[in-house]
C-alpha cells in the first residue's frame, strides 16, 4: 500500500506520557532569580492549572477531550505513506514510510499542541494568549487554534523575519490573530532595545522576553511555547500512537524511527510511542537529526541551562550549547535553537535514542531527491529527516535483513521556496563551527560556578 489512511473511528483518543516509563524523575527546573526549584505559583502566572498538570503528571495515559479530538479530526489522522518512488530511485531493498505532517491547516505539526494549549486556557477564563514566533510556523498555527476557540492571540515575531517572510504574518492575521515585529513598543524590554538600537534584527530569545512580559502584566492574557515543554511534547504523541496503528494495518513494523530536532517537539511526538516498545523489548533504533550548524545533542553539554538568550525562562537539565550561542543563520529557521526538551535530552543521556547531525546542502540534496521522486516539496526542518532516511536506506543494502523505515516529514516547504530557489541556483553555502566557538558559548552555564 502506497498510502495507509487510519479511519476516524480508530483515531487514538490519548496522549502517551513518557514521564510515567522514567526510571527517575527529571531534574527540576530552577527559577532563574531565587535558583531555587519553580514552585507552582511561579507557573500559574503564565499557564492554565491543566497545562502545569500535564507538565509534571506521570499518569501514563492521558485523555484527548472530545473537543480537541472534533477539531484534530479536521486534518488528522494523517497519513502513513511508503515512498516507493524514492525507494526506486535508490535501489534500495529498504522500505521507507513517512508520517505526513503537512496536512493541517497551518502545514506541520505544531497545530498538535497549538489546539490543546487554546482549549485548555479558554477553559480556565482566558481571553488572550501572547506568544513569540520566528520564521512564523509556531504564530501561524498558535493563531489558527485561536480562532477554532475564539481566543486572541498575540504574536511577537522576530523582526527579520517580520520583513523578510511576511507570508505566515498574513496566515497569522488571516486566521484573526495580531502580529507584531519584535522588539516592540507595547514591552518594557521592546523599548529598551529600541533605544539601544532602532534597526536592530531582534532574536527569538528578546521575543520569548516580550511574551512572557506581555502575560505577566494582563490577568486575561497567558503565554504558550510551542516546543520543549513536557505538555508540548504530550501533545505530538498522537502522532506515533497513530503510526503504530497503520502499521498493524498492514501487517509490517519500524525498524528505525527518524526525526528531525529543533525543540525536539515532533520528534518527541513520532518517536515517545516507540521509545516504550523499545523499553518493552522491541528492536528499534531511533534517530533525532539536527543541523550541524546547530548541533545541540551532537556536540552540546548535557547541563542545566537558560531556555533563552536573556535568562529570563526557568533554567533547566538539557543538551544545550549555551544560551549565548547564536548559530549561523541557516535556512531551516526551526531548527535553530541551542537547547533541547528536557524529556528528549533524558532518552538521549540513557542512549534509548541517538543523535546526528547534517549540512544544509547536504538536506536540500536530499529534499530535492524528495521532490523529484515523491513531489511532495518538504520544510528546510523536515529535509534532515529526509536525510537520515536515505542514509539509512542505502546503508540497508549491505545488509542481509533489509530495514523497514519511518520518518516523521514534520511539515510542507511551500512557504519556503526562497530557501529551494538558493539551492537550485547554487547559492547554498555550509558553516563549519569552530570546536572553540561552542566551547566558549558553554562558558556561561549558571549553576556551575560554585561562587
Ligand atoms: C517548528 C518546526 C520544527 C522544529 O520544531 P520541533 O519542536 O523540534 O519539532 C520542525 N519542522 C517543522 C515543519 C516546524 O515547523
Amino acid at each position: 500500500m502506497i498510502r495507509v489512511d487510519l479511519p476516524q473511528k480508530d483515531m487514538p483518543r490519548k496522549w502517551y506520557n513518557i514521564q510515567a516509563d522514567m526510571s527517575e524523575p527529571l531534574a527540576p527546573p530552577i527559577h532563574p532569580g531565587t535558583k531555587e526549584p519553580v514552585r507552582l505559583e511561579d507557573l500559574q502566572a503564565i499557564f492554565p492549572d491543566e497545562l502545569i498538570k500535564q507538565e509534571v503528571s506521570t499518569e501514563r495515559f492521558i485523555d484527548i477531550p472530545e473537543e480537541i479530538l472534533n477539531i484534530y479530526k479536521i486534518w488528522r489522522p494523517s497519513p502513513l505513506m511508503r515512498a516507493k518512488k524514492l525507494e526506486e530511485f535508490l535501489q534500495t531493498p529498504a522500505k521507507i514510510y513517512y508520517k505526513y505532517e503537512g496536512v493541517s491547516p497551518a502545514g506541520s505539526h505544531k497545530p498538535n499542541t497549538a489546539v490543546p494549549q487554546a482549549y485548555y486556557n479558554k477553559k480556565a477564563g482566558i481571553k488572550r494568549l501572547a506568544t513569540e514566533t520566528g520564521a512564523g510556523q509556531w504564530g501561524s498555527a498558535l493563531s489558527l487554534a485561536g480562532a477554532y476557540f475564539g481566543i486572541e492571540i498575540m504574536v511577537y515575531m522576530v523582526k527579520v523575519s517580520y520583513d523578510q517572510k511576511p507570508y505566515r504574518k498574513f496566515m497569522i492575521e488571516t486566521w484573526g490573530g495580531k502580529v507584531v515585529p519584535s522588539p516592540s513598543p507595547l514591552t518594557q524590554i521592546g523599548r529598551k532595545m529600541l533605544e539601544e538600537d532602532p534597526n536592530t534584527n531582534g532574536s527569538l530569545g528578546l521575543a520569548i522576553s516580550e511574551a512572557v512580559e506581555d502575560a505577566l502584566s494582563r490577568k486575561d492574557t497567558n503565554y504558550a511555547l510551542g516546543s520543549v515543554l513536557n505538555h508540548v511534547c504530550l501533545h505530538q504523541t498522537i502522532i506515533g500512537e497513530e503510526a503504530i496503528k497503520q502499521f498493524q494495518i498492514i501487517n509490517d513494523y519500524p525498524d528505525v524511527v527518524i526525526g528531525c530536532v529543533g525543540g525536539g517537539s515532533n520528534f518527541a511526538g513520532i518517536s515517545f510511542p516507540y521509545i516504550r516498545e523499545k523499553m518493552n523489548g522491541k528492536k528499534i533504533d531511533i534517530i533525532a537529526v539536527e543541523p550541524s550548524a546547530c548541533p545541540t545533542m551532537t556536540k552540546g553539554l548535557y547541563a542545566y541551562d537558560y531556555g533563552d538568550i536573556a535568562g529570563l525562562t526557568p533554567i533547566i537539565m538539557m543538551y544545550t550549547l549555551g544560551h549565548k550561542f547564536m548559530p549561523p543563520s541557516i535556512h531551516a529557521g526551526g531548527l535553530r535553537y541551542h537547547g533541547m526538551a528536557p524529556l528528549v535530552s533524558y532518552f538521549a543521556k540513557k542512549g534509548l535514542i541517538s543523535a546526528r547531525a547534517y549540512t544544509q546542502t547536504e538536506v536540500f540534496k536530499a529534499a530535492s531527491d524528495f521532490a523529484k521522486t515523491e513531489g511532495l516539496i518538504v520544510a528546510p526542518e523536515s529535509s534532515h529527516a529526509v536525510k537520515a532516511a536515505i542514509d539509512e536506506a542505502l546503508k540497508s543494502k549491505e545488509e542481509k535483513n533489509p530495514k523497514t523505515i519511518l520518518f516523521n516529514l514534520s511539515g510542507h516547504g511551500y512557504f519556503d521556496l526562497v530557501s529551494y530557489d538558493k539551492f537550485n541556483t547554487g547559492q547554498l553555502s555550509d558553516f563549519h563551527l569552530a570546536g572553540e566557538e561552542i566551547k566558549k558559548a558553554l562558558e556561561h552555564l549558571p549553576l556551575t560556578n560554585k561562587n
